[in-house]
């Protein structure tokens, strides 16, 4: 018996980096993944690697900053699969980065819509299908920027941070109704993001930053997410737990 057999599985941003690790180990693990994005190339990817291995998923193509897209995204859910058990709500962006003075208005709005009011809608929307097929457990994913600040993301730290109280809040609204929901807080992850578009000396550097001094693997988030939305997790709600090689604990 898998950890996940018999679960339906939601995944937002599950096209790249820490969504797609979530989304093959969950399939792995036995569940049958929806895998949502904007980018429709890199959802269908991830969707090819977990058919390569035996798993069950498919894509649905969704904005989580627009509400209909949320909307569709259950519905596809269910007619396709039946029910939703599992949900995580992971598509993010960096945004603009700029101190609090010259930040783009705009980029403010961009930022918190996917960010913040995105992981917000996901809630909206999945809770009352947890509810309907007897219960099951959210992870949103944040950040070390939702416990701590780094210069010039403001928008992008105001959001993280919205997301661990946003968490408890509903943690504690739905604890009685057998809905557990955990943030997660990843320290800077190797994704070809970084790792493309920086230095080696500022990879180092950023590296440095953790007491491990390295960087974090997408797939050591995922390691977490599926503890956290596995029934071995039966007693943890509301909680943030970080994934950052001992960033936080400086
Ligand atoms: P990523 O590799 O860029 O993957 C994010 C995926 O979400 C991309 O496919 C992206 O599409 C998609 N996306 C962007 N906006 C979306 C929207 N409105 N609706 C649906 N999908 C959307 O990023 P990642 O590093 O895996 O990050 C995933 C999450 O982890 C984010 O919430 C991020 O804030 C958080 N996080 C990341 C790090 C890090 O160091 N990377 C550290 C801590 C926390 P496009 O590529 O087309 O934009």
């Amino acid at each position: 018996m898998k950890v996940l057999d018999k679960k339906v599985a939601l995944i937002t941003g599950a096209g790249s980096g820490i969504g797609r690790a979530i989304a093959c180990l969950y399939a792995l693990e036995g569940a049958k993944v929806v895998v949502s994005d904007i980018d429709e190339q890199g959802g269908n990817e991830t969707v090819r690697l977990i058919l390569k291995e035996g798993g069950e998923a498919f894509f649905v193509l969704a904005d989580t900053s627009k509400v209909m897209d949320h909307q569709k995204l259950i519905d596809e859910t269910i007619r396709r699969y039946g029910a939703l058990h599992i949900a995580v709500n992971n598509a993010g962006i960096g945004g603009p980065l700029a101190p609090v003075g010259e930040y783009p208005l705009d980029g403010w709005d961009k930022v918190i819509g996917i960010n913040l009011t995105g992981v917000f809608l996901g809630m909206h929307f999945q809770i009352p299908k947890l509810m309907e097929f007897g219960g099951g457990s959210i992870v949103n994913i944040s950040s070390i920027l939702g416990m701590v600040a780094s210069q010039n993301s403001p928008a992008y730290v105001a959001a993280k941070h919205g997301v661990v109280g946003l968490t408890k809040s509903a943690a504690v609204e739905y604890a009685t109704k057998k809905i557990r929901i955990n943030s997660i807080g990843p320290g800077y992850i190797d994704t070809p993001l970084l790792t493309n578009t920086l230095d080696q000396e500022t990879i180092d550097a950023v590296a440095n930053l953790h007491p491990m001094g390295r960087l974090c693997q997408a797939s050591e988030v995922a390691e977490l997410a599926l503890f956290l939305n596995s029934n071995k997790a039966s007693f943890i709600t509301g909680a943030y737990y970080n994934v950052d090689g001992g960033y936080l604990a400086q």
